[in-house]
């Protein structure tokens, strides 16, 4: 069994990557997804390379955006589109399956997992004999801001 923080098991995933697709092994490409393993958070490809800048890592814009290109391609990441015109990502290794509910008027995002998911997924694959890679749920709403006590109150 693998330690869930175990770095280098994704770095190495990535690495032979790289290889086998003849992508140069660069430092920056492992810095990107350093940070990127660092977070627990959803992010933006500017918000990450303006916290880069920041940090005083040496990595053009054009780098990141490349480099999520192929973290996208080798599955080390996920992209979601919570709503607004951001394509937004998080890493994918060791994190299990989960979905999003997208609050609209605060763009707050809530991570949720059902195993009720991975049930319709399996009947799904049995019905039309198929194998389902992946899938994207997201529920959009509001948060209720009365309380049950407040609207029996009201009734
Ligand atoms: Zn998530």
């Amino acid at each position: 069994m693998i330690a869930e923080n175990d770095f280098s098991v994704v770095k190495n995933v990535f690495s032979s990557y790289l290889e086998e697709n003849g992508l140069r092994r660069t430092p920056e490409r492992f810095a990107i997804l350093e940070q990127i393993y660092d977070s627990k958070e959803h992010f933006d490809v500017d918000s990450l390379y303006v916290k880069m800048k920041n940090e005083n890592f040496r990595v053009s814009r054009a780098t990141v955006y490349n480099t999520i290109e192929v973290l996208l391609d080798c599955n080390l990441i996920r992209k979601h589109q919570f709503g607004d015109d951001k394509a937004h990502y998080e890493k994918s290794f060791f994190y299990r399956q989960h979905d999003h509910i997208i609050l609209t008027d605060t763009q707050e995002v809530v991570e949720f997992c059902d195993p009720r998911i991975e049930a319709i997924k399996k009947t799904i694959e049995e019905v039309f004999n198929i194998t389902v890679d992946s899938h994207s749920l997201y529920f959009y709403g509001t948060r209720n801001t009365e309380t049950k006590e407040n609207q029996s109150a009201k009734s």
